[in-house]
């Protein structure tokens, strides 16, 4: 069964050599039949050096390089659409996704599962970051339809109908984690020990982290704008209430000029919740934006083998 092994790499120049090593004695026991797709995707550093030369080296390692850094969804979905295997595996270039464990992966698929994730453990990560991981998927998992599982990244083994149910997704904005979820299919869960970086660092930042997080529950429904009806609602009738309060007791005892706090709390916390919402509504519009775009996910410079045309149509 042949095996094909999509890895996307942004400066990773210095993890390569030990990428290639560790492949080279790990993959012959899984597959005898397998090919390495590795997507360089805008590197700033002699990534692209470097794959030229394994790729020259080791027929088994393919690449291609992106014109610029597209980001790693595009990477990932660039890989997916030249890999051939029947099953087709994603994992990080930083050694961060333990390629031993592979095996174990594929064998489970053969098992009758279509999606065999990996879902590492949190050991060795700030407790802050973990406490706020956990709370952020106890959360997200109340507001989005698929269900997303704390420590389960993109590690994973795909069957090929997999591999086109994903490709089939034309989104521009690709939340992958959902989109796992999404197409759905019989998956299986394999537990690893997180593993620190080896070489270069990583390029997670709080911010990232923060945007990745409003992507999450962003890309999958439209609950918030539900919620901004609903609080609307409930604003307006509040409103009204107070509304008849206030007439029926100027009606009756006159006018009171004081008011200064209850149109201070008014003022200022309407104000804030409209812009709230507004940024909700920016947030959708600016994916419709992206999306009527229609426009390539990513653009590919340069391969081995066989020439990729510029734009790839995907599924
Ligand atoms: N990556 C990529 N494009 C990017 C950022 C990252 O292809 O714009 C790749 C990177 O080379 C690595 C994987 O995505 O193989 C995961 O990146 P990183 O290790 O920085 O993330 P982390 O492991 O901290 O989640
Ligand atoms: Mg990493």
């Amino acid at each position: 069964m042949r095996l094909s092994v999509v890895i996307p790499c942004f400066n990773e120049e210095r993890g390569l050599a030990e990428l290639h090593e560790v492949l080279c004695r790990v993959l012959p026991e899984v597959s005898e039949d397998f090919e390495v797709i590795l997507v360089d995707d805008g590197s700033k550093d002699g990534t692209l050096g470097e794959l030229r030369l394994l790729a020259d080296r080791d027929p088994r390692f393919r690449f291609l390089a992106l014109s610029r850094n597209f980001g790693k969804e595009a990477a990932m979905l660039a890989g997916l659409s030249q890999a051939n295997g029947e099953l087709v595996a994603i994992m990080d270039a930083d050694l961060q996704h333990p390629p031993e464990l592979l095996g174990r992966m594929v064998d489970l698929l053969a098992g009758g599962y279509d999606q065999v994730v990996a879902r590492r453990t949190r050991t060795g990560e700030k407790p802050t970051r973990k406490m706020l991981s956990h709370l952020y998927y106890r959360l997200i998992n109340k507001v989005v339809d698929v269900e997303l599982e704390d420590g389960v990244g993109d590690f994973r083994v795909l069957t090929r109908r997999a591999v086109q149910a994903l490709l089939s997704l034309g989104e521009y904005n690709r939340f992958s984690k959902g989109l796992f979820a999404w197409i759905g299919f019989d998956t299986a869960v394999v537990d690893y020990e997180n593993v620190q970086r080896h070489a270069g660092n990583s390029t997670w930042t709080f911010r990232k982290l923060l945007n990745y997080g409003i992507d999450g529950v962003v890309s999958f429904n439209n609950r918030p704008l539900r919620l901004a009806i609903y609080l609307g609602g409930l604003v307006t009738a509040l409103a009204f209430c107070y509304s008849v309060f206030i007439v029926v007791h100027a009606v009756r005892d006159g006018i009171f000029v004081p008011g200064y706090v209850t149109i201070m709390c008014g003022v200022l916390g309407l104000g804030g919740l409209q812009l709230l919402f507004l940024g909700v509504i920016g947030e959708y519009l600016g994916r419709i934006y992206y999306e009527t775009k229609r426009r390539p996910h990513f653009l590919v410079k340069e391969s081995s083998g066989r020439p990729i045309p510029v734009t790839v149509p995907l599924g």
